[in-house]
């Protein structure tokens, strides 16, 4: 695989080229924050970033994403949206929370069509960090650089940016900047101080102990007092769900046509923070208490996926702490408190 060496210049030359040749999103400021969108050119992506508002998974899982049409006399036929497109300046930990959505979504006899589709249907320009945003720990959960699931690797260093290519399909996408030199041994030296610089200072939260041993520590703390403590001031409102890239929970509806002659069936982003997450039929609640739903999003990220795929489902992003208006959602607050004991 190839690893070239770009001026500032030759990279907005290569990003304009590729908005050029298809459907490319990338991360741009919006007010004082940054998010992802459509990359209409090259000076508008911003790859020294903090953190996008919401995670690039929006692309992979939208919200709200039409899964069959179907109509009176017309049976039914399944949406499948796989136009190629391009992802552009996707940070580690971000790109880990993808590989985590890949290991649930593309298990062997469990596979989501629809998540298939996409993640075929995108190339994923990954980037290091440049800028730490305030919130952000991915340094304490193994996420501050990524070696895979990514098909080029950016990487600001002085004097311009080493790209690696990770995938034949980065490969292709690279031949369309033309001649670029390769990086340097001395460049290379640079990328990696880049990325052990990252390791120590994403850490704006310091988890006490190692991550792989949450689901033990979460196996005897369901009566612990910080649930009922925190829970009292949440709102409910979903919103550390809603903008964590580990969260993929959805919910499955019917929208009919006022004719009665046609419809779809879509899904739209659910979050196990919500009053009615757990309702079901017949009027019953599993978890009908706040302080079962805010207990269950830890366990959820530090037991339940842990056992499943091996991995705690919490990258450090920092987007829960951000988002939540009571300052309740921090990981690391929560977790560390378990570990004093009851
Ligand atoms: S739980 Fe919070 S910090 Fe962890 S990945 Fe989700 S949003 Fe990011
Ligand atoms: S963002 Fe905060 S207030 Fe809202 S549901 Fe989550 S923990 Fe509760």
């Amino acid at each position: 695989m190839a690893i070239k060496l770009f001026k500032k210049a030759a990279l907005k030359k290569w990003v304009d080229s590729l908005i050029a040749g298809g459907r490319v999103f990338g991360v741009q400021a919006k007010g004082e924050r940054f998010a992802f969108g459509p990359l209409e050119k090259a000076a508008d992506l911003r790859l020294d970033y903090d953190v996008t508002i919401l995670p690039p998974k929006k692309y992979l899982q939208p919200q709200t994403e039409d899964l069959v049409k179907f109509s009176k006399g017309g049976g039914y036929e399944s949406v499948i949206d796989s136009e190629p497109f391009v992802l552009l300046g996707v940070h580690p930990y971000d790109m880990a929370a993808i590989n985590q959505m890949d290991a649930i979504f593309l298990k062997d006899g469990e596979v989501d069509t629809h998540y298939k589709a996409r993640r075929e249907a995108a190339t994923i320009v990954a980037c290091d960090v440049e800028s730490p945003s305030e919130n952000v720990f991915a340094g304490c959960m193994g996420t501050a650089v990524v070696d895979k699931g990514y098909d080029v690797l950016v990487t600001a260093v002085d004097g311009g940016y080493v790209v690696e290519t990770a995938s034949p399909r980065g490969e292709k996408l690279l031949a369309a900047a033309g001649e670029v030199p390769d990086a340097s041994k001395k460049d290379m030296k640079k990328r990696k101080a880049v990325q052990e610089k990252n390791r120590k200072r994403l850490r704006k939260h310091e988890l006490k102990g190692e991550p792989l041993g949450l689901p033990c520590l979460l196996g005897k703390s369901e009566n612990h007092p910080v649930w009922e403590e925190k829970a009292r001031l949440c709102y409910s409102c979903g919103s550390c769900n809603l903008v964590c890239p580990t969260c993929y929970c959805f919910d499955v509806q019917d929208d009919t046509d006022w004719t009665l002659e046609s419809g779809r069936r879509y899904r739209v982003w659910d979050a196990c923070l919500l009053a009615d997450f757990a309702a079901v039929a017949g009027g019953h609640n599993f978890r009908k208490e706040r302080a079962a739903r805010f207990r269950h999003r830890y366990y959820r990220k530090g037991k339940y996926i842990p056992e499943k795929i091996g991995e705690i489902a919490c990258v450090g992003c920092g987007r829960c702490i951000t988002a939540c208006t009571a300052k309740i959602a921090n990981p690391v607050e929560v977790y560390n408190r378990l570990t004093e004991g009851c």
